[in-house]
């Protein structure tokens, strides 16, 4: 039997014997303006909407299509209102269902009632959209894009994926985007030769230029995988070591290896991506950018920090206090703020030294383009800046600890010598590999460090690094504070996220969340002190990079008269604190000031070493400010010898006070508020809301929908939420 890597390197050449005869009879027979060319226009907040449609583009070659690649905030490179060619969408939600900023112009102006209604008849269009199921509105945008376009004429040549981040986007992606290629074949296949000419010379002058360069391009690919794969065909006396070695290795699977059946499938591995980047290092001097320079941040000390938990309760809460009075901030009770936190030092540290580059750490990094890159629209990663020093890239710039992507851990394998270490990288990338990739990667949260541990041998070059590694995310962070009672600061309120030790990663904190409790761990005062409020000499004090979140509206009513019921378990909380703390100053300001019933569904595991905020909660009750707390323990089960558990969670004391709740939504036209943990506790929120919508009203599931629908729409039902 032949060895996996084998049989891989002759898929290579079986691969790559079709690609030359079709680059022949494309040749033959066809004008080489008339390639089947289509068209990618993405929508990206994060940039994993535009990843994926760089990574479509990438495949279309392989697939002998041409495709060009445009943001949809690019609105001079393209334009559907005349574009004859099809069209591929990828488009991401974010917030409450909202498009993603670069997709906001081209939404509004599709939403235009004026719009004839057969605007959009000319276009025949796939559409990929992305979502998180932990949201309201899952793929909003997208389901927005699809039923406008639908509306105004426009047909699908291929079904619409909805890619859900919260259970992983590949698990989608990566079948639509296989099925992609044979729905472009038949809806080329059925465009006369005209439609295709039409198509094919659709766009600019110097898109034709582009064609003809991707037609030589698409040749030095092929000529560049014979390469490779004749090189995996020599190394064939290491593939037979690897089948000896991977016959010695324990029948269980993990990171580091395969187990029958998947060790002996041959494998459908994809395309090596292609590299783009040329990376100089000078022992020049750098020209670092602090991030509050860039991007909006503000760099602000932290005033206080207090822990709000015990010592022994499970999860550490912490408060911070950040002093922005000397910023031109303003806030209100419900906004939430961005953090900028760097790497860990240590992992830094450690990622420097695996790829031999510790004595060059402080060199200067110069990107470039390689020249004759066969990387289609690659362009010098924007949030790399050029000059700055190689530690401060990897300290501030590149988020080294996200999660390998399927193409990552292609091009990973290509530089991993060893080869039973290659041939796992490459099952864990194939199709074959994909619940191996799911359990042992992408859950396992395994970063590029981890794998550099796992795979001694393998020795990444640095472009392949900022190839692959995605820009270094800000954390958000709700206000827990009003600046009515807390002029010139913002208190925030986390817990520090842990994961235990794995076979796939050492024990590691939040990257965020780790790094604030650390940094501040000098000044952070024991559960149940009282604050000293003495002026600190701010300029001695640590600080954090911050900026505020474009405003939501998850605010207060404008009129206070409107009752409201909050709902915040845990750090959820938050928010909910800042309102009250506004409402009581209000009143101490205003003492004839009248507020709406105002209800808090709070809980946590124990009354005596998690209850965040208990005197102040208590304080807000005996000042008016909250009319109903309501508190449950998860994990208290006697007081005082009486079982007293049966309200383990927010959403069965909403059910034990549902007439409330159910009076203030549908009677009173009162809002209720919903902030924390996305993953469970928003939606058994949710359902227990339309079980109690259900009840009061007696209506069938789908109107106790519709009525939850409106609720939100008219922003009376409001989340934060965040998983
Ligand atoms: P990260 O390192 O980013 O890890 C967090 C997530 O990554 C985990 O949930 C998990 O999915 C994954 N992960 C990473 N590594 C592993 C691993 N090894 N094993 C398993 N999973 C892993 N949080 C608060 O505490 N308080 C707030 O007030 C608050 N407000 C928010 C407001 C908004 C609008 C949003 C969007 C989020 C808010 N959050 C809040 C969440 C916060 O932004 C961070 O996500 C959270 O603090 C964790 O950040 P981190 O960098 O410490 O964790």
């Amino acid at each position: 039997m032949l060895s996996q890597t084998c049989q891989c390197a002759i898929q290579y050449v079986c691969r790559l014997k079709k690609r030359l005869s079709f680059t022949k009879s494309r040749t033959h027979n066809m004008p080489c303006e008339v390639t089947a060319r289509f068209l990618i226009l993405y929508g990206s907040q994060r940039g994993q909407a535009q990843s994926i449609a760089e990574e479509i583009c990438e495949q279309a070659n392989e697939h002998e299509f041409t495709a060009d690649v445009f943001c949809l905030s690019n609105v001079e490179k393209y334009n559907v209102d005349s574009e004859s060619r099809p069209v591929v969408f990828v488009v991401s939600t974010t917030g409450e269902g909202d498009p993603p900023d670069t997709a906001q112009k081209f939404v509004r102006k599709i939403k235009n009632k004026s719009l004839p209604q057969d605007s959009f008849s000319h276009l025949c269009y796939a559409l990929l959209a992305l979502g998180d199921t932990n949201y309201a509105d899952f793929c909003n945008c997208g389901k927005t894009i699809d039923r406008r376009l639908q509306q105004l004429g426009a047909k699908h040549f291929y079904a619409t994926g909805h890619a859900d981040d919260g259970t992983g986007l590949e698990v989608v992606v990566d079948p639509w985007i296989e099925g992609l290629w044979e729905a472009l074949k038949k809806v080329f296949a059925n465009m006369s030769t005209a439609d295709q000419q039409v198509a094919a010379t659709s766009g600019s002058l110097s898109k034709n230029a582009s064609s003809q360069e991707n037609n030589r391009s698409d040749l030095a690919v092929d000529l560049h995988l014979l390469k490779l794969s004749e090189r995996d065909s020599q190394k064939e006396n290491t593939y037979e070591s690897v089948q000896t070695e991977t016959a010695s290795t324990p029948l269980v699977a993990s990171l580091k290896h395969s187990v029958p059946p998947l060790s002996e499938l041959a494998l459908n591995v994809p395309a090596l991506p292609h590299s783009y980047l040329e990376v100089l290092l000078e022992t020049a001097s750098t020209e670092e950018t602090a991030p509050a320079d860039k991007e909006g941040y503000h760099e602000v000390p932290v005033s206080k920090a207090v822990q709000l938990t015990r010592d022994d309760s499970v999860k550490t809460a912490i408060l911070l206090e950040l002093d922005i009075s000397e910023q031109n901030i303003v806030y209100q009770p419900g906004d939430s703020f961005e953090v900028l936190c760097p790497n860990r030092a240590n992992e830094v540290e450690e990622l420097l030294l695996r790829l031999g580059l510790q004595v060059q750490k402080n060199d200067a990094v110069q990107l470039h383009l390689l020249k004759n890159t066969s990387k289609k629209a690659a362009k010098v990663p924007p949030h790399i800046p050029q000059k700055a020093s190689l530690q401060f890239i990897l300290t501030w710039c590149v988020e080294i600890r996200s999660v390998l992507k399927k193409a990552f851990v292609r091009a990973l394998a290509n530089v991993t010598q060893n080869g039973s270490e290659k041939q796992r990288l490459l099952v864990l990338c194939s199709k074959e590999g994909s619940a191996d990739y799911n359990r042992f990667v992408r859950d396992a949260n395994v970063c590029v460090l981890d794998v550099l541990r796992a795979f001694p041998s393998c020795q990444p070059p640095l472009n392949l690094l900022f190839e692959h590694l995605p820009k270094l995310q800000p954390r958000a962070y709700s206000a827990a504070s009003s600046s009515l009672q807390h002029p010139g600061k913002v208190h925030f309120v986390f817990n520090v996220v842990e994961f235990p030790e794995c076979p796939e990663h050492p024990a590691r904190t939040g990257l965020c969340t780790g790094w604030l409790a650390d940094h501040f761990s000098s000044i952070l005062q024991p559960p149940g002190t009282v604050p000293a409020s003495e002026c600190l000499d701010t300029s001695a004090l640590p600080k954090v990079f911050l900026r505020p979140r474009p405003s939501s509206t998850f605010h207060l009513p404008g009129d206070p008269s409107v009752p409201i019921v909050m709902v915040g378990p845990g750090t959820g909380v938050a928010p909910f604190i800042g309102f009250l703390q506004q409402r009581e100053k209000e009143r101490q300001v205003n003492q004839e000031v009248t507020f709406g019933e105002t209800w808090l569904f709070f809980g946590c595991r124990y009354r005596d070493k998690d209850f965040l905020f208990r005197e102040e909660l208590e304080r807000f009750v005996h000042n008016g400010a909250l009319s109903h707390l309501i508190v449950c323990f998860s994990r208290d089960e006697h007081d005082g010898g009486k079982m007293v558990n049966r309200s383990r969670y927010v959403q069965h004391n909403m059910i034990l006070h549902a007439k409330s709740v159910a009076d203030i939504l549908l009677k009173d036209k009162g809002c209720l508020y919903v902030c924390g943990d996305a993953k469970n506790m928003a939606k058994d929120v949710n359902d227990t809301l339309l079980e109690i919508i259900g009840n009061e009203l007696q209506i069938d599931k789908l109107e106790t929908l519709k009525t939850l629908a409106g609720l939100r729409e008219e922003k009376r039902y409001l989340q934060d939420i965040w998983s």
